[in-house]
């Protein structure tokens, strides 16, 4: 029975790998953006972004079910799929992001990222925003600053990390005022330790604040920022793992929305559509400076089945146009949770662009004073009305819509209707 599993689940591991609920149901199917319980009750998936084409996509299935058949391996052998895989992957960023490095996961590529400019720079301090979320191995997890994921991650960061002002326009200190009034304590921070002889190596952000709850970021905000690290001869780190890949809608990488060309940037999550797979892609120069410092080579990241993922989560991006999906659904439904604020005093903001929306939960207009309870029982509750949606953000109390890009109008339209009637019910 579902007890003895839950109960098996936490015994075999830590408290902190919790899941999403306090009764989750046991989910063991999926299909396009539905997921199934073993009692027989379908769930609309509004969070997952590790599988932006659909779940159980068939054409991913395919091919890695030919490729597993055929043959896996690590990356050292010479295939010609993990080859085709960089040379798309290079080919969907600016110059000169040409240079590829293919590991298992976010982390991964983060941790690399950071050690990629270190290398390159040969300087050892780091810039990152409050609210981060990055990761969780030991150099990506010391720049991830949200206290919702760790309640110390303020307190315990190693002294190479330095922290700055989340650049949110909807919460920040700055609420109203232009990128500069935010920008200004990141530059300020930077020509500080300039000043002191500990010039940053890099500078990390996601391009468009997913982890704050998907707010833009003020627009120009990167450029200034980014100015300042490159004066004084660091690099800047896009962690686009969350953000990037056609989510937006708009904009296919979260830093097109910011008119800036970072010098490395991240990716993983839905590059596989839930097959373990993540990037780096950054310049020849800086991968070669990395060579005298850092050794590289992951067994299974870029291997054979990853490769072929890879590719066929790009082919199916492009013939299903689920960019062009996330544009029109996502101002549909955009439109429609606006239209649930206007009734709903407990909506602050909507928040996002594309399929990546934020609905932040508010108990105060004028204080914005946070609504985490709220936000905790509203997702419950739509659980039990077959939705699955997740809080976010420092407070958690913002509902975090990244449902798969292939979610459709119908879908859209479900989930506003469960959310509209929870919010009644609330009230
Ligand atoms: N960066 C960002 C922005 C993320 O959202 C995440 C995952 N939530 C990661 C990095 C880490 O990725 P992974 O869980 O694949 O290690």
């Amino acid at each position: 029975p579902q007890e003895d599993l839950l109960a098996r689940r936490d015994a075999s591991f830590a408290t902190v790998q919790e899941h999403y609920y306090g009764n989750p149901p046991r989910i063991e199917r999926g299909w396009r953006h539905h997921m199934l319980s073993t009692d027989g009750r379908a769930y609309l998936d509004m969070v997952n972004n590790v599988t932006p084409l659909g779940h159980a996509h068939p054409r991913v299935e395919r091919a890695v079910a030919r490729q597993l058949r055929r043959l896996n391996t690590n990356s050292r052998f010479h295939y010609a799929s993990v080859v085709e895989f960089s040379e798309r992957l290079a080919a969907l960023l600016p110059a000169p992001l040409d240079t590829v490095f293919l590991v298992n996961s976010g982390s991964e590529a983060v941790d690399l990222a950071i050690r990629l400019a270190i290398g390159a720079t040969g300087r050892h301090d780091v810039v990152a925003l409050r609210e981060a979320y990055h990761g969780w191995t030991y150099a990506s997890d010391a720049v991830s600053t949200s206290i919702a994921d760790n309640p110390n991650a303020l307190a315990s960061r190693p002294d190479w990390v330095h922290t700055v002002d989340s650049p949110n326009p909807y919460r920040g200190n700055h609420r109203g005022e232009a990128a500069t009034a935010y920008a200004t304590e990141a530059v300020r921070t930077v020509e500080d330790l300039a000043a002191t002889g500990r010039a940053p190596g890099a500078f990390i952000s996601e391009s468009f604040y997913g982890n704050a709850g998907a707010v833009a970021l003020p627009d120009g905000y990167l450029a200034q920022v980014y100015a300042a690290v490159r004066r004084h001869g660091g690099l800047t780190i896009a962690d686009e793992i969350q953000v990037g890949y056609g989510r937006l809608g708009s904009w296919f990488w979260g830093f097109e929305q910011q008119g800036v060309t970072p010098d490395i940037v991240t990716v993983a999550k839905a590059i596989g559509n839930g097959h373990p797979l993540g990037a780096v892609i950054t310049s020849r120069a800086v991968a070669e400076r990395y060579r005298d410092q850092g050794y590289f080579f992951s067994s299974t990241g870029g291997s054979p089945v990853s490769s072929i993922a890879g590719l066929t989560v790009l082919d199916t991006l492009r013939d299903e146009d689920l960019q062009g999906n996330a544009v029109r659904v996502g101002a549909h439904l955009k439109a429609r949770l606006e239209e649930l604020a206007e009734r709903h005093p407990l909506i602050g903001a909507v928040h996002g662009a594309g399929l990546y929306l934020g609905v932040e939960l508010v108990r105060d207009h004028a204080t914005l004073e946070p609504a985490p309870e709220e936000t905790t029982e509203l997702c419950d509750r739509m659980l039990d009305l077959g939705v699955i949606v997740q809080p976010t953000g420092d407070h958690q109390n913002v509902l975090k819509i990244k449902p798969p890009l292939c979610i459709d109008r119908t879908a859209a339209d479900f989930f506003t209707a469960t959310l509209d009637r929870a919010l009644t019910e609330l009230r």
